[in-house]
């Protein structure tokens, strides 16, 4: 049951000592009811206070983390329902089928797990493999196969626990999910789960089934489940994961877990590619693909950064002066700011051109070149400060710097801020940039 902010804030201190980075013991109360700090903010909680109120401030997700050999995957710890109202934390996992049936193992294993490609600036590669064990005898084979290959996280797929038995003897100090259980077979997995320290995923039908089974999976002393509750179209998919993603907020501890969703068993790559969009923006912590498929990898990849990135923390480069096509001291210096976007459209532009220059980027929290602008974080005093900090004199043998065309209103002020200096108004567009350079510069 939650507890309101003035229920935990009479079990805190009350010293107001304000350690915890909040001006009174009320405000930490108030984050801490809203789910938006850790109780560990404060060190005074005395232990009584801290089981009391360990349910209520423990988040309404369970966190389930998956660790290879040295690499691991953390799914759940989800606090809201729309992102806009916080941020979602941890990424969906997107995992790779392997059927152990497969006779091409090794080449399917080094193609996706070698994958490895940039997004404005961050490096993108898959979580792990789903070993499915299509054909019993050759399961622990095929464990043994991907192991030679990758470090990744693992998830082991069967019906039969005496088979993912098997396959755990071959993974000792991992910790895999293990997927099979289900209204049938709950009692041998929650025992293999709870033996080998693993984490669990249960299927069901319905919701109260579902609940039902994790209440008892639970009790026989399993913590670290994940939720299946497939669906037989995406709309009802859809349906169960807003469901449970609203119950799990509202405290219902029963479906307070990540869900898992399996585009591999779609008829066709596009549905395949359908769902997988769709977990990715509802709720799925866990979602398996059917084979490693470069130009669906990286649409996902691509749309899981957008919605997992903090809506109010807009994806930046760091500020500083950044060399293209190795300038030289006459080379030109151009100014944007650190709004990631806004960094490799201008960057990719003078790199594709062959033209040499450098870039400096000024902090504008990470606002692209307008809106810092409106909101007051671009203007002539912040990048003549940057010109400063980042020793752009010393670099270069004449004093000139482009501006972004969308500011040339700073233009007058910049030459007030950087006396000496000749500032040139550049286009609009990154994309003009090179014929500018060309002709103008
Ligand atoms: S650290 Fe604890 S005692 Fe100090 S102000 Fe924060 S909640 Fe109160």
């Amino acid at each position: 049951m939650a507890l309101s902010g003035i229920q935990i804030y009479k079990m805190l201190p009350q010293t107001n000592c304000k350690e915890c980075g909040f001006p009174t013991c009320l405000a930490f109360a108030m984050k801490l009811a809203a789910k938006q700090v850790e109780l560990s903010g404060c060190p005074y909680v005395s232990a009584e206070s801290k089981a009391q109120l360990a349910e209520s401030s423990a988040p309404p997700i369970r966190l389930i983390t998956l660790k290879g050999i040295g690499r691991e995957v953390k799914v759940g710890n989800e606090v809201c329902m729309y992102r806009h109202e916080k941020t979602f934390y941890n990424k969906s996992g997107l995992f790779i089928r392997i059927k152990s049936s497969q006779s091409d193992i090794s080449t399917s294993v080094v193609q996706a797990d070698s994958y490895k490609v940039g997004y404005v600036g961050i490096d993108f590669s898959i979580d792990g493999f789903a070993i499915e064990a299509d054909d019993p005898t050759k399961f622990v084979d095929a464990i043994k196969a991907v192991r030679a290959v990758s470090k990744r996280p693992l998830i082991l797929i069967s019906k039969d626990p005496t088979v993912i038995s098997s396959g755990l003897t071959v993974l000792s100090g991992e910790t895999p999910l293990l997927v099979g259980a289900d209204a049938t077979n709950w009692e041998a997995f929650a025992d293999l789960a709870k033996n080998n320290k693993t984490a669990l995923a249960v299927s069901a039908d319905t919701l109260d089934i579902l609940s039902s089974l994790t209440d008892k999976i639970k009790a026989k002393g399993v913590d670290d489940l994940v939720l299946i509750p497939g669906g037989n179209n995406l709309s009802e998919s859809l349906t169960k994961a807003t469901q449970i993603r609203r119950l799990a907020l509202k405290n219902f501890r029963s479906l307070g877990f990540p869900i898992m969703t399996f585009p591999c068993n779609s008829d066709s790559p596009q549905r395949e590619s359908l769902i997988a969009a769709q977990s990715i923006a509802k709720y799925a912590g866990f979602i398996v693909l059917d084979k490693f498929n470069p130009e669906l990898l990286y649409s996902l990849l691509v749309l899981r950064e957008n919605i997992y990135t903090d809506p109010q923390k807009p994806i930046q480069v760091t500020p500083g002066l950044y060399e293209i096509n190795n300038p030289k001291p006459e080379s030109p210096v151009l100014v944007t700011t650190n709004f990631s976007i806004t960094y490799f459209s201008v960057a990719n532009e003078v790199e594709g051109s062959g033209l040499p220059a450098r870039l400096l980027v000024v902090d504008a929290d990470g606002m692209s070149v307008l809106t810092a602008w409106a909101a007051g974080k671009f203007d002539a005093e912040r990048i003549a400060k940057a010109v400063k900090a980042f020793d752009v004199e010393s670099k270069i043998s004449t004093k000139r710097i482009v501006i972004p065309g969308h500011v040339a209103v700073l233009s007058g002020e910049l030459e007030e801020e950087l006396p000496g200096w000749e500032i040139r108004v550049g286009p609009r567009e990154a994309v003009d940039l090179p014929g500018f350079m060309k002709k103008a510069l």
